[in-house]
C-alpha cells in the first residue's frame, strides 16, 4: 500500500472511532490502537520494572497514547473505549487485584477508575488470561470452540475458561485461577502466600529459580533459546513444568470436559518442548474415560493475545461504532 493510500485508509478506518488496548503484565507494557474490526493502527511495547507502580505506569500510558493518537492523526474524541488486561487475578466487584503478592504496585487500587481518570475515556478491565482466551476465541486457536480452556504460562500461570461459547467467570469473577491450584501439598511457597501452587512449581519464575545454581543471570527467554538449541538441562526443566501443568490441566479437564486446551504465554514459544509433556500427562490421566481427551494446541496470537483481548473487550463496550462501517468495508470502498 502506498503511503498516500495508507494515510487515506487510516483516516477512513478511524472515522468510525478507535479503541485502545493496554496490557500491564509483571514485566511488560503493551499498548495498541485499533479500529472497529480490530485492525491495529498503532502499537508499542516496553519493559516494566519488576515492582513497577501503577500510578507511574498509568501516567506513562497517558503520554504514550497521546503520541500514538497523533501518529495516526486522530483526535482524542475519536477514542471510544479502552480495554485493560492485568496479569493478576481480578475481583469483578471492586475492580481491584484479587490476590496480594502478584502485582504489588497495583494492589488496593480500583484500576478501571484510575485509568479512566487519566485517559478520560470509558475503561473496562479484566484479567489477562480471560482476555487472551477471548482473543483466541475471536481471532485464534479457540475459534468455533464452545467448551475450552486457555492456559497462559509466562512468569506466572493463569487460565481463561470458556463454557457454552462464553467466558466463564464464576461467582466472584475470579474463576480460572489455574496457577494457584495446589498440586503439591505443603510444597514450595507461592508468591500468593499459599504452599504448593502450580505457579510456584511450573511458572516461568520457578523454572528460572530452579536453574539458578547451574546458570546465573538466566531469564525465561534464555531458557527457551537454550532448550531449542538442544540444552538437555533446559529441555528437562521445560518438560518437567509441562508435566506439572499437565497434571493440573487433566484435573480441570475431568471437571468441565473441554474439547480443546490452548497453551499460550511466554513459555509457549518453546512449542512441543512444553506442549508434548502437557499432552502426554493429560492423555495418560484421562485414558480411562470413554470420551476423547481434549486436544492440546499452541495459541495463535503469541505474546499479543491479552492485548488483542483488551482491544476486543473495548470494542464490545463501545456502542458508538456504526453498524457495518468497519475498516473491511472501507478497504473495499477504497478498492
Ligand atoms: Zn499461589
Amino acid at each position: 500500500m502506498r503511503s498516500g493510500r495508507r494515510a487515506q485508509y487510516v483516516t477512513l478506518a478511524h472515522a468510525s472511532g478507535l479503541v485502545c488496548g493496554i496490557h500491564f503484565s509483571q514485566r511488560q507494557l503493551r499498548v495498541a490502537l485499533a479500529d472497529a474490526s480490530l485492525t491495529v493502527v498503532s502499537e508499542h511495547e516496553m519493559p516494566l520494572a519488576r515492582d513497577h507502580r501503577s500510578d507511574n505506569e498509568i501516567r506513562r500510558v497517558g503520554m504514550l497514547l497521546a503520541d500514538m493518537l497523533e501518529t495516526v492523526s486522530a483526535d482524542r474524541d475519536e477514542l471510544l473505549a479502552v480495554g485493560v488486561a492485568i496479569s493478576a487475578p481480578m475481583d469483578a466487584a471492586s475492580g481491584m487485584v484479587a490476590r496480594p503478592g502478584i502485582m504489588r504496585g497495583w494492589e488496593g487500587i480500583p484500576i478501571g477508575e484510575a485509568v479512566e481518570r487519566t485517559l478520560r475515556v470509558p475503561v473496562v478491565v479484566d484479567n489477562s488470561s480471560n482476555l487472551s482466551a477471548l482473543a483466541e476465541h475471536r481471532l485464534g486457536a479457540l475459534r468455533g470452540q464452545s467448551d475450552a480452556m486457555f492456559i497462559e504460562v509466562s512468569d506466572g500461570i493463569g487460565a481463561g475458561l470458556m463454557v457454552g461459547g462464553r467466558g466463564y467467570r464464576g461467582a466472584s469473577g475470579s474463576a480460572g485461577e489455574f496457577g494457584h491450584t495446589v498440586i503439591v501439598e505443603n510444597g514450595p511457597l507461592c508468591r500468593c502466600g499459599n504452599l504448593g501452587c502450580l505457579e510456584a512449581i511450573a511458572g516461568g519464575d520457578a523454572i528460572v529459580e530452579g536453574l539458578k545454581t547451574r546458570y546465573s543471570g538466566l531469564k525465561l527467554g534464555d531458557v527457551i533459546v537454550r532448550a531449542m538449541a538442544g540444552d538437555d538441562v533446559c529441555i528437562r526443566a521445560i518438560a518437567e513444568a509441562g508435566a506439572h501443568i499437565g497434571v493440573a490441566a487433566a484435573n480441570v479437564a475431568s471437571i468441565f470436559d473441554p474439547a480443546r486446551i490452548v497453551v499460550g504465554g511466554h513459555l509457549a514459544r518453546a512449542g512441543e518442548l512444553l506442549l508434548g509433556p502437557v499432552r502426554q500427562v493429560v492423555d495418560r490421566s484421562l485414558a480411562s474415560r470413554l470420551a476423547p481427551a481434549p486436544e492440546i494446541v499452541a495459541g495463535q496470537l503469541g505474546a499479543r493475545a491479552a492485548l488483542m483481548g483488551a482491544l476486543s473487550l473495548a470494542t464490545d463496550h463501545s456502542s458508538a461504532f456504526p453498524a457495518g462501517a468497519t475498516s473491511v468495508d472501507l478497504r473495499v470502498a477504497l478498492g
